[in-house]
């Protein structure tokens, strides 16, 4: 495979922006920039160089790129993270510089599945039924929509402990990061006597484990929905498909 003789700009904070610069690293690109939106205190360090923090929207953008001479935006950031993808787009478009999105594929629903499937985080707040125990598999700054259910416990996994109480009213916390492995998922749900998971429809191999343990158990998940996919350059569904075009 060519070694590509550019700057290449990676939106990140997923494991496969992860892979993606470590693939052009061990190609021996030119200049290999990872960008993090600085969630993650401790943020496992990647291959070539990284940069945190926001850019200060559309316009900050189109300077960073041009400031660094930045040639091609690879945008790998999470499906969720909707206002990153529409600022990449726009951004890569002002500023002449090609784009290649990475569309991570959503999981699909299995006829053993017991999802609800719901638009946003406050319709799967308002569908938890009284007195369930429920792991709330999602990022702590998704969590002011479950502080009205104060008629629910909640289980909270987080990966960095947080500063202060949560805005919940009845809550434990897990620290840590979701486990590969169904079974310890099952464990772990099974351990805590959860009745319902409350997850987004984040795709990806990663985080799939809590969904199979769920079948395993036959409990039920409700599924927030993914906001409208973005749109602009060229889009691809793997790692390995966008790699090749790069
Ligand atoms: P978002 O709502 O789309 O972005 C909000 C703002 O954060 C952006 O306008 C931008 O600020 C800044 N930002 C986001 N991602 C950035 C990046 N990679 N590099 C530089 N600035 C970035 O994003 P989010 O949902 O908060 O997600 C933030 C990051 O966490 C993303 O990199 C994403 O891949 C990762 N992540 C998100 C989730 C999730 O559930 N949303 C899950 C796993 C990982 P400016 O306008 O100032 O440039």
């Amino acid at each position: 495979m060519r070694a590509p003789a550019e700057t290449i700009l990676i939106l990140g904070g997923t494991s496969e922006a992860a892979e993606i610069a470590t693939a052009l690293v061990a190609r021996g690109a030119r200049r290999v920039i990872s960008s993090l939106a600085g969630r993650t205190r401790r943020p496992a360090p990647l291959p070539g160089e990284t940069r945190i923090g926001g850019f200060g929207g559309v316009a900050g953008f189109v300077a960073y790129i041009r400031s660094e001479h930045v040639d091609t935006l690879v945008d790998a950031t999470h499906p969720f993270a909707a206002a990153i993808s529409a600022n990449a787009s726009k951004a890569s478009h002002l500023a002449g510089v090609r784009l290649l999105a990475l569309d991570r594929p959503a999981w699909q629903k299995r006829h053993d599945d017991a999802w609800s499937i719901v638009a946003s985080l406050e319709e799967a707040a308002a569908v938890i039924p009284p007195g369930a125990t429920v792991l709330l598999a999602l990022g702590s700054q998704h969590l002011d929509a479950f502080n009205g259910r104060k008629d629910a416990d909640f289980l909270v996994r987080m990966v960095d402990p947080p500063d202060g109480p949560l805005n919940l009213a009845r809550y434990r916390i897990i620290l840590g990061r979701p486990s590969p492995d169904a079974a310890r998922e099952a464990d772990l749900l099974r351990d805590n006597a959860v009745t319902h998971i409350v997850c987004r429809n984040s795709g990806g191999v990663g985080a799939y484990a809590k969904i199979e343990a769920a079948r395993r158990l036959r409990l039920p998940v409700i599924m927030v929905d993914r906001p409208a996919a973005p749109t602009g350059g060229q889009r691809f569904d793997t790692v390995d498909a966008l790699l090749t075009a790069l």
